[in-house]
C-alpha cells in the first residue's frame, strides 16, 4: 500500500465510521477492531502490518479528520508489542483486544528504588505457589500506575542464577489486594508517576509472558519499543483520552475528546505548527512581545534551538529512509534521545531567560494557573515554567543520558565493556546496595 493509499483508505473509513456522539468505548471498539488503531501491529492481531512511518501517517490522518485518536499509553506502545512478540495465542487473545479498544490501561512495573539503569539488579520477587506466583517487592516511578488495570511486571523468579537469567515478565492484575499505589508529586505540581508496593500479590502462571526466567529478553522487546517511540521524531497532536476502567473516560462522548482543527498539524506529520517546535513558537511569541527578541544572546539561542529541532527532524527522516531501504543507522535511537535531552534543557534555559523574573511564578493547579496568568498578563507563562520544571525528566526516563552514551560507546563504537563479574555470578551472591 502506498502512502497516499493508506491516507485515502483510512480517510474513507473515518468518513463511514467516525461519529462524535459515540461513547469513547464504542468509538475505540470500532477503531480498534478495524486495524487502524495500531496499524503497525500484525494483521492477525488487530493491526495492518504497516511500517512505523506509515503508522504515524495514519495517526496524523485521524487527527486531521478531527476524530478521537486511538487509545494511547503504555498498552498500545509497549505491552501490546511485547505480548504479540512473546505471548502464546491464548495470551494474545486475552490481552490484545482490550489494549487496542482501550478497555484496559497498562503501566510499566520495571524500576525499583535500587534498580533503574541497572534494571537487571531488580529485587522484587515472585515465588511459585501451585498455578500462581506470589509477588513481594516495591516498584517506583510507575507512570500512570494510579489509572492502570494491568502492569508489565518484572520479578525475580530465580535468585541463584546470574542476574539477567532469573527474571520473568508477567501481565499483572493491578486490581487486587496486596497492590498499593502511592502517587509521587512532581516539581510541576502534577503526579504522573507512583510508588507501587506489592505484598503477597498474586499472578497466574497463565499470565507469564515469554517463558519462566526469560524476562530479560522479553523486557528488551519492551524497552526496544520504548526507545523507538522516544526516538521516532514526533507524534501527532490529535485528541486523546486516558484508556482503561479507572480513567473514567470510556462512557463519555468521543467528540468531547476529539482534536479541534487548529490542534491538528494538518498534513505536516509533525508535532507542531512551526519547524522549531511548539515551545519554540511560544518563546518566540513572548520574546517579540517583551522586547527580548532584540537581545543578541537570546537570538543566538533561538537559532540554536531551531537548528537542534531541525537536525532532529532530518535525522528522523534519515532513519525512516534507511529502514525503508531495509537497513538501519547504528546508534541513531540513542543519539535521538540525547538530542531530545539537549533540546529540553535549552528550551528550559531560554524560556526562563525570556520570561525573566516572572519565571519564578508557577501555577501548581488550574486555579493558581489562572491567578498567575491574570497577574502577569501572560497566558503562556505556565507553559514556560512547566516545561522548565519538567525538563529534568527526559534526560532520565527511557535510559539516562549517561546510559545512552555507554550504549553508543560499547555497542556502536566497539569500546570495551565495563569490567565486572555480574554476567556469571549468581544474583544472590552479588553485593547489594544499602
Ligand atoms: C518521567 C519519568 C517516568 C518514568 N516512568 C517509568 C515507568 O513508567 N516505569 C518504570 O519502570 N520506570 C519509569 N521511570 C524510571 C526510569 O526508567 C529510571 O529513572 C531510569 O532508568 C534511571 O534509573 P534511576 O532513577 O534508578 O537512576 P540510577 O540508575 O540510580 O542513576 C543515577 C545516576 O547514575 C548514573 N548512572 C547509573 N549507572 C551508570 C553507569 N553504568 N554508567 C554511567 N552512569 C551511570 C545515571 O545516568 C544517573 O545520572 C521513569 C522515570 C521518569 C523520570
Amino acid at each position: 500500500m502506498s502512502t497516499t493509499d493508506v491516507v485515502a483508505e483510512v480517510s474513507a473509513w473515518l468518513e463511514a465510521n467516525w461519529d462524535p456522539d459515540l461513547t469513547v468505548a464504542e468509538w475505540w471498539e470500532r477503531l480498534g477492531t478495524s486495524g487502524w488503531a495500531v496499524p503497525s501491529w500484525p494483521e492477525e492481531w488487530f493491526g495492518k502490518g504497516l511500517p512505523r512511518a506509515e503508522a504515524l501517517r495514519v495517526a496524523q490522518a485521524i487527527a486531521d479528520f478531527g476524530a478521537l485518536a486511538a487509545p494511547g499509553g503504555l498498552g498500545t506502545l509497549l505491552a501490546g508489542p511485547t505480548i504479540y512478540s512473546h505471548g502464546d495465542d491464548d495470551q494474545k487473545r486475552t490481552y490484545l483486544r482490550d489494549i487496542v479498544t482501550g478497555k484496559q490501561a497498562w503501566c510499566q512495573l520495571f524500576s525499583e528504588p535500587g534498580a533503574g539503569s541497572d534494571l537487571a539488579g531488580l529485587n522484587c520477587k515472585a515465588e511459585k505457589d501451585g498455578d500462581e506466583w506470589v509477588v513481594n517487592g516495591q516498584k517506583v516511578w510507575t507512570s500512570g500506575g494510579h489509572w492502570s488495570d494491568l502492569g508489565m511486571l518484572l520479578a525475580r523468579t530465580d535468585p541463584d542464577v546470574p542476574k539477567h537469567q532469573g527474571i520473568t515478565w508477567f501481565a499483572f492484575d493491578m486490581h487486587q489486594p496486596g497492590v498499593e499505589v502511592r502517587p509521587l508529586k512532581e516539581l510541576t505540581g502534577q503526579a504522573i508517576f507512583n510508588e507501587v508496593f506489592l505484598t503477597d500479590a498474586r499472578v497466574a502462571t497463565a499470565s507469564l509472558i515469554g517463558g519462566r526466567n526469560n524476562g530479560w529478553a522479553v523486557a528488551n522487546t519492551t524497552l526496544g519499543h520504548e526507545r523507538a517511540s522516544l526516538g521516532s521524531g514526533g507524534t501527532t497532536r490529535g485528541g486523546s483520552a486516558v484508556p482503561g476502567t479507572i480513567g473514567g473516560n470510556l462512557s463519555r462522548r468521543a467528540g468531547d475528546f476529539a482534536p479541534t482543527p487548529a490542534a491538528s498539524t494538518k498534513g505536516s506529520g509533525r508535532s507542531s505548527g512551526s519547524r522549531g517546535g511548539a515551545m519554540y513558537d511560544v518563546i518566540v511569541g513572548i520574546a517579540k512581545g517583551n522586547g527580548k527578541s532584540q537581545d543578541a544572546l537570546v537570538r543566538q539561542d533561538l537559532v540554536r534551538l531551531y537548528s537542534l529541532s531541525e537536525i532532529g527532524r532530518v535525522s528522523a527522516e534519515r532513519v525512516k529512509a534507511a529502514r525503508a531501504a531495509g537497513t538501519d543507522i547504528a546508534g541513531m535511537a540513542n543519539i535521538a534521545k540525547l538530542s531530545m535531552s539537549m533540546i529540553v534543557r535549552l528550551t528550559r534555559d531560554l524560556g526562563l531567560r525570556v520570561v525573566g523574573n516572572q519565571g519564578m511564578l508557577h501555577g501548581y493547579d488550574q486555579a493558581e494557573r489562572e491567578v498567575v496568568a491574570s497577574a502577569t498578563g501572560n497566558p503562556f507563562l505556565n507553559a514556560v515554567t512547566n516545561t522548565a520544571l519538567y525538563a529534568q525528566a527526559p534526560p532520565i526516563y527511557g535510559g539516562t543520558d549517561q546510559i545512552q552514551r555507554n550504549i553508543i560507546g560499547e555497542r556502536v563504537l566497539g569500546l570495551p565493556k565495563e569490567p565486572g563479574n555480574e554476567r556469571d555470578t549468581p544474583f544472590s551472591q552479588l553485593p547489594k546496595n544499602a
